[in-house]
């Protein structure tokens, strides 16, 4: 009989969930095996180059960075917050939502204290409204236990607000349009319209950013390297362009041995995949599934996706002002029709600039991406990077220099300097990112909706990534704290926890 690789897990896909939950099991003492099927490790983290200017994927800007705040304390578990440094818009014009209908500007400042002033002046009327809506999102995060390393995290946190709309929240606290439009601003971030996410989920995801949104020193680069320098201290083994091919043997309701991409077979306790939930699906055997689970699976819609485009403004001298700066062009204060795919009016634009630093230059770095679905791109679904038709190399013209165009209107001392390098549609995210549909965020997260998570009906192949609790890194990272939990036990992990935020 030949002898087969033994691990303790196994775990598919190295995005920020898979990073997060390699290193993880590897501090607390377990034989680690890392698939990705890219050419990398980093997934949405990834940045590219073009002319030597670093790009960022999918990985722009975060929240989470205040004190005590998750994001913050799972950095410090994970021994890597020295290596991530958060550079927080800050400053007027910094952070801003701009409605065009209305000519409507927002300077958003930090912090959700110094926001209600804010909010308060400009809607003189609705201070009871702006009181409840804040005090509704701080309540939902104080009770998510998941949000809170210090507490014991549960694997399903659920309340009232998960079972009702940020719409219909909303529409209960106030009639104004444009407020509510400033409410829904941050749906962008986890890519689902106001009426179909839940009050629970949007307050878990805008919290973050309302208190600090913040981009990262060399975006997710910092991320992959600050991984890659910890992974060697434990038995951690990252094989890129390889993943599971089937599951060989299954007893017990465990898969104990595997086929990889690369014909090896091994075996693992466990195996846990960070990736989209219903290409998870498609590795393991069906028959194990109920046809309830798989229907449930398969239900499942993708999330919004974006169209990038990359470029540099030319010729800025050294002491201009080039952020980081955030602003964002709603054509309408309704993001329910903005997050529609039969929406045919202009796009929302989200607007990034920041200095970049690569090679002894300085980079003056715009990043614009517009939502998009895939009913935009599906006459090219079956084309594949480097092999697209001339109708889709029109749609991308066609958007670059929409984007151009209101990018210098916005910033009209730029007309002449910005050039746009590159562009990404959501089929360019599908082939690099091998995410079905090129979404930002996975599955739509919907209200209402179970999520595949955790542990699955074969009992030692679980479920974490972005589409599992909470979509965007600090979601994708949370998930994987949380089947740590499951794998190691409750009390390992607590003490782990305590003796990591200690240091
Ligand atoms: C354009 C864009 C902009 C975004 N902007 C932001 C932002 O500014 N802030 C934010 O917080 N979030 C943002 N997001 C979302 C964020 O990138 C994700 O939520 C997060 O990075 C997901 O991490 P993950 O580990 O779950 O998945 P991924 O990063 O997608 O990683 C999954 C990995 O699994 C690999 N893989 C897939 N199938 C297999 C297989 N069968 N075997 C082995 N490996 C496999 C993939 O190659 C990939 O490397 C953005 C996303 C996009 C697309």
């Amino acid at each position: 009989m030949h002898s087969i690789k033994h691990y303790d897990h196994i775990v598919v896909g190295g995005g920020i969930s898979g990073l997060s939950l390699s290193l993880l099991l590897g501090m607390t003492g377990n034989k680690v095996l890392l698939l990705e099927k890219g050419k990398n490790i980093g997934g949405a983290l990834f940045r590219f180059r073009r002319n030597g200017i670093p790009f960022d994927t999918g990985f722009h800007f975060t929240g989470g960075f205040y004190k005590n705040g998750i994001l913050n304390d799972m950095l410090t578990v994970l021994g890597i917050h020295d290596r991530i440094h958060p550079l927080v818009f800050s400053g007027p014009g910094a952070s801003r939502f701009v409605f065009e209908s209305e000519q409507e500007a927002f300077d958003i400042p930090v912090g959700i204290d110094n926001l209600i002033p804010v909010l308060k002046k400009r809607f003189p009327r609705e201070h009871a409204a702006i009181d409840r809506y804040f005090d509704l999102i701080r309540r939902v995060c104080a009770n998510t236990t998941a949000m809170n390393l210090r507490k014991t995290m549960m694997l399903a946190d659920t309340m009232d607000e998960d079972f009702v709309s940020l719409q219909e929240v909303l529409d209960q606290l106030t009639g104004n349009e444009l407020l509510k439009g400033f409410c829904c601003g941050y749906c962008m971030c986890y890519g689902v319209k106001p009426s179909e996410i839940s009050f629970a989920n949007h307050a878990r995801v805008a919290v973050g950013l309302y208190e600090t949104l913040a981009r990262v020193k060399d975006g997710g680069d910092a991320f992959i390297q600050a991984f890659q320098e910890r992974f060697k201290a434990y038995d951690i083994e990252i094989r890129c362009n390889t993943s599971i091919e089937h599951c060989i043997e299954i007893r017990d309701q465990q898969v104990r041995t595997f086929l990889l991409s690369d014909g090896e077979e091994v075996a693992a306790k466990f195996c846990i995949f960070t990736i989209h939930p219903q290409e998870v699906l498609k590795i393991l055997p069906r028959e194990h599934f109920s046809k309830a689970f798989r229907d449930r699976v398969d239900a499942f819609e993708p999330s919004l996706g974006f169209f990038s485009a990359h470029g540099v403004v030319e010729d800025c001298k050294p002491d201009d002002d080039f952020g980081p700066s955030i602003v964002s062009l709603y054509p309408l204060p309704n993001l329910n029709t903005l997050l529609s795919p039969e929406y045919d009016g202009p796009q929302a634009l989200v607007m990034l600039r920041n200095k970049e630093s690569a090679d002894g230059k300085v980079y003056n770095v715009v990043t614009a991406f517009e939502p998009s679905f895939r009913e935009h791109v599906a006459p090219w679904r079956d084309s594949s990077v480097g092999k697209r038709p001339k109708g889709y190399r029109d749609y991308k013209e066609r958007r670059m220099n929409l984007i151009h165009q209101r990018f210098t209107e916005y910033y009209p001392e730029y007309k002449n300097s910005f050039k746009i390098i590159d562009a990404a549609s959501m089929l360019t995210f599908r082939d690099y990112l091998h995410s079905p549909e090129g979404c930002a965020y996975g599955i739509k997260q919907k209200i209402g909706q179970f999520n595949l998570f955790g542990k699955l009906p074969l009992s030692n192949i679980y479920v974490a990534g972005q589409s599992a609790v909470m979509p965007g890194i600090v979601g994708a990272m949370i998930s994987s704290f949380i089947v740590t939990r499951s794998l190691v036990g409750k009390e390992k992990y607590g003490q782990f926890i305590e003796e990591r935020l200690a240091h």
